[in-house]
Order: C-alpha cells, then structure tokens, then sequence
C-alpha cells in the first residue's frame, strides 16, 4: 500500500483504507488474518516530513492456548510513525531506517509506504497468551476434555482447576 505524496496536502488530513494482509505483505505463516484489517490514519504534514498516528482494527486467527480451539482474536492497534525525506534516494528507497531513537521512516519524496509498520503493529498486537474467551475452562489435565463443553469425564479436575 502507498501513499501518494503529491496527493497528500500540508497540514493535517485523514485517510481510511481497509487493507487485506497481502497488501501489506503480511505472511500467513505469521498471522492469518480475517477479513481486512480497518486502518485509520492522522497524518501532519511539514513539508517532507510526517507525522503518522494509525488505528488499525481486524481479526486474526489465533490459537487458544488454554482450549487449543481456533477463535478470531479482535485486534486494536495503535501505531505511530515519524516519515522524513531520504537525503539522496539512490541510496536508500522504501526502506524503513532504524535508528537509535526509535526509528524515522525515510521516503523518496514521491510515495511512502508504511507498510512495514502495519506488519509489525499486527504481529505486536497478538497477544501473548491468546485467549477464546476471558474465563476459557481450558482442557482438563487428566483427560484433555474441552472443560467449556462441560465437566470432563474425571468431574472433580473441572471444579479444581
Ligand atoms: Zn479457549
Ligand atoms: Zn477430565
């Protein structure tokens, strides 16, 4: 997905896109997502440099780690990139520069794209132990029964767990 700058006014603006994972070159082996991701953008514009702020919403597939069960986990992002003019575009061209300070996005003046950003803001927003639901029973440790279906053949590991 690019921004095109001749397009994008001084000042500030707003932009909406919805991207599907491809668009921003999201793996499926990374994550897989559901439908397209809701991205929202604040942009502040001085000249050559910009001011990124985003909110992304979607889904991904992610694995329970309690019940092992595949859910749609409800992604809210929020990310924030700072894009200044490459200094001589042979050199470096559509490529984020990390620095020391957190990172300025580089552009050749002409289009900008953050996709690097969206694709880390998603893979960041995974939670770290994915849940179906706040209260998932989990498996029973005895007899690797779904306990959200209801108590396991063992009952009283249910209770106790
Ligand atoms: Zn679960
Ligand atoms: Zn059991």
């Amino acid at each position: 997905m690019e921004i095109d700058l001749r397009d994008l006014p001084d000042g500030a603006s707003e932009l909406d896109l919805e991207l599907d994972a491809a668009s921003f070159s999201l793996a499926k082996e990374d994550v897989e997502l559901e439908g397209p991701l809701h991205v929202h953008l604040h942009l502040d514009r001085r000249a050559d440099e910009i001011w990124i702020r985003g909110n992304a919403e979607g889904k991904a597939r992610q694995e329970c780690s309690r019940c092992l069960a595949d859910y749609g986990q409800n992604l809210d992002l929020e990310f924030d990139v700072f894009c200044a003019k490459v200094q001589n575009p042979n050199v470096v061209s559509h490529k984020a520069v990390d620095e020391e300070d957190g990172g300025i996005h580089l552009h050749d003046g002409r289009t900008l794209s953050i996709d690097g950003e969206i694709r880390e803001a998603v893979i960041l927003g995974l939670p770290m132990k994915p849940l179906c639901r706040e209260a998932c029973a989990g498996l029973c440790p005895r007899c690797g029964e779904d306990l959200n279906q209801g108590p396991c053949r063992c009952g009283d590991a249910a209770e106790g767990k």
